[in-house]
């Protein structure tokens, strides 16, 4: 008989729950879960409020979206998926408008009755044409959109956002917002899209729940206090400058601060508020229930979101990837890639904003890649990405 196999998985986010679930179902495995957090699910984790019942998202508001079939089957494998559409308005000193720009926000804003070609004709003339290849974000939203449309959803908000001048943020930031010339408010573009009726850490639970894992929390995973050898590979999914002990530096990330307070009612009639004006503190405001319309409460939980630097405290949430950081990644990455016992995967340890589609997308690729590597002894992939 085969030896069965230990492995080591570090963090019971998304990324750890998946490679966890497919080595248990693929290979005679046991498999160790350990997360420093007294929860499963990483920033996905909901729980109901004790207080008003309603599904709290407690890291700021997921809503799934993709275009990748095997994802949504995979996700809907464990867990009922509610159908969820996005509808984000913009409170700005001229008014209330719908995000992302479409139809609707252009002849609001101009006070216009265009048609969808008439849109696209006179954005095109308010757009600065100087700007052939736009360097940074805002010769991005510049050239698309003009100083205007730039000034009054994107400057504020951008700036609270990342704490940094838009012209010092690469173009690609603007271009996860789309600009439609018809009548289309959904905040995605995607096929799939939904939130699961019973929370997301709901979701983890199912996908951890497997006679070959073992899931520990509150136990956090140093690496200078491993015992090398005691596991046949580790899967970290933390941040990869903290497996190195910051020795090269920190990675710049951005931290959010959740203010949250409970109501009567209906606080703002929807699920999510942008506030892109620069003289209010927040950048966005949620309100619970309603990402779970099929459900009717009372009393409502209001949270509004604050934007800042991380601290060696702080949780890290959006990687800021300046020019600065990327060196300092690739350091990281060399180091990591003289190592053959230790995969990096998942948001932090690859240092990339990743949605919930990607981290689940890449941690099934990456499992299969690991589990035909294993089998055939052959060398061990040490990250799922190649880093440009
Ligand atoms: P994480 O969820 O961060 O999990 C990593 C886990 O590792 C954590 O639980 C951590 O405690 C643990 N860990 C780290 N280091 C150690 C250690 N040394 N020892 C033990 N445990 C450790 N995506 C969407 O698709 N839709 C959205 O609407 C959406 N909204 C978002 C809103 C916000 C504010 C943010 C910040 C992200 C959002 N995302 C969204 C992205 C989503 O949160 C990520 O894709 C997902 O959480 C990544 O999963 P992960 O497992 O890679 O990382
Ligand atoms: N953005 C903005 N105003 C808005 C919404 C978004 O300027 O009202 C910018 C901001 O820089 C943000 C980027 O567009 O980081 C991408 O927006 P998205 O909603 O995808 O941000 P995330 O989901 O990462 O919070």
């Amino acid at each position: 008989m085969t030896k069965s196999r230990k492995y080591l998985v570090v963090g019971a986010g998304f990324s750890g729950a998946v490679v966890a679930r497919q080595l248990a179902e693929r290979l005679s495995a046991e498999i160790l879960v350990v997360d420093a957090r007294d929860h499963i699910a990483g920033n996905c984790h909901t729980s109901r409020d004790a207080s008003t019942d309603v599904m709290v998202h407690h890291y700021g508001p997921h809503i799934f979206n993709t275009n990748n079939k095997t994802v949504w089957e995979y996700v809907n494998r464990f867990g009922k998926m509610h159908p969820f559409i996005n509808r984000v308005k913009a409170v700005t000193p001229r008014g209330v408008f719908p995000l992302p720009i479409n139809l609707f926000t252009i002849n609001l804003f101009f006070q216009k009755a265009f048609r969808p070609d008439e849109a696209q004709e006179f954005l095109a003339t308010v757009g600065d044409p100087s700007i052939e290849e736009p360097k940074n974000f805002e010769e991005q939203a510049l050239k698309m959109l003009g100083r205007d449309l730039y000034e009054t959803f994107f400057y504020g908000y951008t700036k609270k956002q990342w704490g940094t001048d838009p012209r010092e943020l690469p173009a690609a930031v603007l271009k996860r917002l789309p600009v439609r010339f018809n009548y289309d408010d959904n905040y995605y573009d995607k096929e799939f899209q939904g939130i699961p009726e019973n929370g997301y850490t709901d979701i983890v639970r199912g996908i951890l729940d497997h006679p070959s894992i073992e899931v520990r929390l509150n136990t956090a995973f140093h690496s200078a206090e491993w015992q090398r050898g005691e596991y046949d590979h580790c899967f970290y999914t933390g941040p990869i400058d903290a497996f190195f002990h910051y020795s090269k530096g920190r990675l710049g990330y951005r931290t959010m601060q959740f203010e949250r307070f409970e109501a009567e009612g209906d606080y703002q009639g929807t699920a999510v508020l942008n506030y892109p004006d620069p003289s209010i503190p927040w950048t966005r405001v949620h309100e619970h229930k309603h990402f779970t319309p099929w459900e009717k409460h009372e009393r409502t939980i209001v949270v509004r979101e604050y934007s800042k630097e991380t601290g060696p405290e702080d949780t890290p949430y959006y990687p800021k990837r300046l020019a600065a950081d990327k060196e300092l990644l690739k350091k990281y990455r060399d180091l990591a890639s003289a190592l053959t016992d230790v995969s990096f995967l998942g948001r932090l340890a690859t240092y990339r904003y990743m949605d919930m589609e990607t981290v689940i997308g890449e941690a099934l690729d990456f499992s299969e890649k690991f589990i035909v590597a294993s089998l055939a002894n052959q060398a061990i992939p040490v990250f799922p990405n190649e880093e440009p």
